[in-house]
């Protein structure tokens, strides 16, 4: 859908923020659960599991934090708080 509005020449902030959210969130609840999975072996810097845990944890910080995503959806959805 993003990439269709994109083609169009439409504004796909959102769409991006949305995706870019989700992606990030995404990076850290499942090298999580690999994690958990391989129990103290994954969390031993040996294991490739550990590293991705790590490393994509950058996703949600990395050109805009989680935060900076959600600002800029609220902002597009007209759900902040007018100022004043
Ligand atoms: C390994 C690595 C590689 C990088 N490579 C590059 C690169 O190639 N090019 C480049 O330009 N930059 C790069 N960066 C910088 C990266 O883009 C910044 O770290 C990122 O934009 C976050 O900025 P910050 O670290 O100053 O955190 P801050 O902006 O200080 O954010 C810290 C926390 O404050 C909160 N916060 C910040 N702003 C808001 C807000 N508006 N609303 C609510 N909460 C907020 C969030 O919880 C956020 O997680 C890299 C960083 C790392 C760690």
């Amino acid at each position: 859908m993003a990439t269709q509005h994109y083609i169009e020449g439409k504004d796909v902030t959102e769409w991006a923020s949305m995706a870019k959210l989700k992606a990030g969130r995404l990076l850290r609840s499942v090298p999580d659960a690999c994690l958990q999975y391989w129990g103290g072996m994954g969390y031993t810097w040996d294991n490739p599991v550990s590293r991705l845990y790590r490393d994509g944890r950058l996703a949600s910080i990395g050109g805009g934090a989680d935060e900076v995503m959600l600002g800029i959806i609220s902002k597009h959805m007209h759900t902040l708080p007018a100022h004043r």
